[in-house]
């Protein structure tokens, strides 16, 4: 399907501050490859039509919505990393945008400043305003960091130039100390977000805010319990476009959306309706995130005949694995508990980090899957290393494992298509 469009609004553009002219053929570059990529997948869930909607309006509809808020005294808060409490946000009556970092488009952009040598999505991510060329990062209030990875800690200093960015210290460890920390700096981000809201949040707010983000985690298990069965009903490709969309959409519209997907999804498994067949190989992804619009690696795994049955990354099960404890009461102890699921957050980051190579194995007995794809973005030191563990545990436990380091650009295609190719045929493929 050619005809698919990103719907464009250059008056608001025009009025944020964005370089319209460029980030037009930004857009019309986006729509053709979505069209490529997802729209000319044969037998896909009706469902998914409400999430190409979304991409329809991802540059307009969306960010009239955001304007609107604004108008009525809500902060908008970008972000960059799962370890921001969007409960906090919601519970001050804000809206939490996840920002993408996912595009090679405007890395020139961010190297005519940063060293080349660096994580692609940090580059993506300054380069996007720097160039003035995202209409989300013109319209939040501020933006929040956070002290994981070097790459980012160290950006943060430069995109405060560009634009307010606060930080909210994450600590590497996970001792009692650490954690301590860690929930001061969840308070002090409330104290913050109320700030930008000009409201203190109350312990209902903060309850009803949990259940919103419990909610969308719980439909976001169920998408991917769904998945897991065999043959699966939905496409890699869809389902990492849903995890994608998980951080800009509205929070319950998406939850809505997504339950009703899955309810056509249990009844194409009753019925046996897969998008693939059902000998198609199974695949999971392991490693670092997918931003939007970052569908490289999966589009190459699926073009070549497998289908990806679980995403082990933050656009993926580490977003939505784990839930914050609803019968817990009182301001603090509430806020212990939302520390206590974020600290569960088993990002490369922390040291040491060996729940995360039990739960890639775990994830990858849950979905049937007989291979693993364990990616890492180039110079992204924390997954690239933590690779060995993983790799040491797949050994240990006959699983097939491939590690893939690339970036967003496309030089890489050619040769990583045929190191899939030969992985899926491996496989049984
Ligand atoms: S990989 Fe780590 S630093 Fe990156 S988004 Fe996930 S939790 Fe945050
Ligand atoms: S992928 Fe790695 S280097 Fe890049 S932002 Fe995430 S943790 Fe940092």
């Amino acid at each position: 399907m050619s005809d698919f469009e990103i719907k464009a609004c250059p008056e608001i553009w025009q009025s944020l501050g964005v370089d319209v002219e460029r980030f037009d053929k930004a857009r019309r570059m986006l729509g053709e490859t979505y069209g490529k990529i997802f729209l000319s997948q044969k037998n896909r869930p009706q469902g998914m039509a409400y999430f190409d909607g979304m991409i329809a309006e991802l540059h307009s509809g969306r960010i009239k919505e955001l304007l609107a808020a604004k108008e009525q005294g809500r902060p908008v808060i970008g972000t960059f990393c799962v370890y921001i409490p969007e409960e906090i946000v919601i519970a001050a009556g804000g809206i939490c945008v996840g920002l993408c970092g996912g595009s090679q488009g405007s890395i020139p952009d961010a190297e005519k400043v940063l060293p080349r040598n660096i994580c692609p999505m940090v580059k993506s991510v300054y380069g996007f305003k720097a160039g003035r060329i995202c209409p989300y990062f013109e319209a939040v209030d501020f933006v929040c960091g956070e002290t994981t990875c070097d790459a980012k800690k160290k950006t943060w200093e430069l995109l405060d130039r560009l634009i307010p960015t606060y930080v909210m210290e994450i600590p590497q460890c996970k001792k009692p100390r650490g954690i301590a920390l860690w929930l001061d700096e969840v308070k002090a981000f409330k104290t913050k977000v109320e700030e930008a809201a000009g409201k203190a949040i109350t312990e209902a707010d903060l309850a009803a805010a949990i259940k919103v983000m419990n909610n969308k985690r719980k439909a976001l298990q169920r998408l991917n319990s769904l998945r897991h069965c065999k043959p699966s009903p939905i496409s890699g490709k869809d389902s990492l476009l849903i995890e994608q969309i998980a951080f800009y959409d509205e929070p319950i519209r998406f939850t809505k959306q997504l339950n009703i997907l899955c309810d056509e999804l249990e009844q194409r498994v009753q019925a046996g309706i897969a998008v693939v067949p059902a000998n198609a190989v199974r695949v999971m992804m392991a490693g670092t995130p997918m931003a939007l619009p970052n569908w490289k690696i999966h589009n190459i795994v699926e073009s070549a005949g497998a289908v990806i049955v679980n995403d082990e990354s933050c656009i993926g099960t580490r977003y939505f694995k784990d839930l914050i404890d609803e019968s817990v009461t009182g301001m603090d102890k509430m806020l212990a508990a939302l520390t206590d699921r974020y600290k569960n957050i088993d990002c490369s980051c922390f040291t040491p980090n060996n729940e995360r190579v039990s739960q890639v194995i775990k994830e990858f007995r849950d979905s049937q899957a007989q291979g693993i794809i364990n990616c890492s973005l180039q110079f992204c030191h924390t997954y690239n290393i933590e690779e060995v563990k993983i790799r040491e545990a797949c050994e240990q436990e006959g699983i097939p494992c491939m590690f893939i380091e690339s970036d967003y650009s496309q030089e890489d295609v050619g040769q990583l298509r045929t190191r899939v190719e030969a992985f899926i045929e491996q496989l049984g493929g």
